[in-house]
């Protein structure tokens, strides 16, 4: 018999990781250059008149790091796309390949058998399943397919990549292979720092806290159109605190938050993060008002025993 086959959710979910990992080494870059020259909140280095040189210089000598970081993520397209393969079957991923039979061998080891090659994968998907993924994303495949094969063929990446340019990569291959969206909430369970999760005590460390973080940064890179698919909703929409997740923050390392829930009806919003239900509430019917930003909303986890914040600015309200 083959032993070890792979299974669509363990496939997908290392597809995720690296995609999550790709992402957090991209936005690092930006992250470091920024710390580095000190650039104030809400400056970007691309558009900085004081540090356009310096930038420049830095993009160039992070070429190689971009390269590899564009490998992941055609690494991730691929095992995406073998894992919606396996949720009809694992065995049709051998398609196209021979099994060694004439041995004897009483079993093989599926990792050691040739899989479907990688430039067959997206014809493969549209044959062999129901996915419904776009042609256009055959142009997408082959542009990373292609410098990807630059980087290991030749060790070098000479395609003046801007950590934008991995951003749009990113987000239009997310769009094709998770259609459904449910970006923010997939980007805080398979963060590319799993390791770190050992550390997290939503006290010194959390993930919550890293991808509050990380939104002020990447919110404005993300074109509108790819947000809209990426979280479902226009980017202005997602103007509200959500408690389950401003309550497991690192408040004793960073006490920034950033609104991560959407109001979906006149008295309910959801939390794109952590996708918990939230009631809202006239903020004077327990307390006179916010101090912070005088009229809002009240926000009231219905999961969990979260303290009620203050819709608009996230803060934690003291009864009158
Ligand atoms: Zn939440
Ligand atoms: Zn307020």
């Amino acid at each position: 018999m083959i032993e070890n086959l792979p299974s669509a959710e363990e496939l997908e979910e290392t597809a995720l990781r690296i995609h999550f990992d790709a992402w957090h080494r991209t936005i690092g870059l930006i992250f470091d250059f920024s710390e580095a020259y000190q650039l104030e909140k809400g400056e970007e280095p691309e558009s900085s008149d004081d540090y356009q040189e310096e930038w420049l210089e830095y993009l160039l000598g992070s070429q190689a790091e971009m390269g590899a970081i564009c490998s992941s993520i055609q690494h991730s397209a691929e095992l995406r796309l073998k894992s919606i393969i396996c949720t009809v079957s694992p065995f049709l991923l051998l398609l196209n390949n021979s099994v060694p039979l004439k041995g004897g061998q009483t079993s093989l080891d599926f990792a050691s058998l040739r899989t479907i090659d990688s430039v067959d994968l997206p014809n493969a998907v549209r044959t062999l399943s129901d996915f419904p993924l776009s042609n256009a994303f055959d142009l997408h495949f082959n542009e990373l397919r292609r410098r990807r094969n630059q980087l290991t063929h030749l060790g070098v990446h000479q395609n003046n990549l801007t950590p934008n340019n991995l951003i749009q990569f990113m987000n239009t291959q997310y769009n094709f292979l998770w259609p459904d969206g449910r970006w923010l909430y997939r980007r805080t369970i398979f963060d590319g720092n799993s390791a770190r999760r050992f550390f997290n005590d939503h006290r010194y460390a959390s993930v919550e806290t890293d991808v509050m973080i990380e939104l002020a940064t990447s919110i404005p890179r993300i074109a509108n159109v790819d947000f809209k698919k990426m979280f479902g909703f226009k980017k202005s929409a997602m103007n509200i605190y959500c408690p389950n997740c401003m309550g497991l923050r690192a408040t004793k390392w960073h006490s920034g938050g950033h609104p991560t829930a959407v109001q979906t009806g006149s008295k309910s919003a959801t939390c794109l993060m952590c996708e918990q239900s939230l009631v809202l509430e006239d903020i004077a019917q327990e307390y006179t008002k916010c101090d912070s930003c005088e009229t809002s909303m009240l926000v009231i986890s219905t999961t969990t025993d979260a303290d009620s914040l203050c819709s608009s600015c996230g803060e934690v309200l003291d009864p009158s």
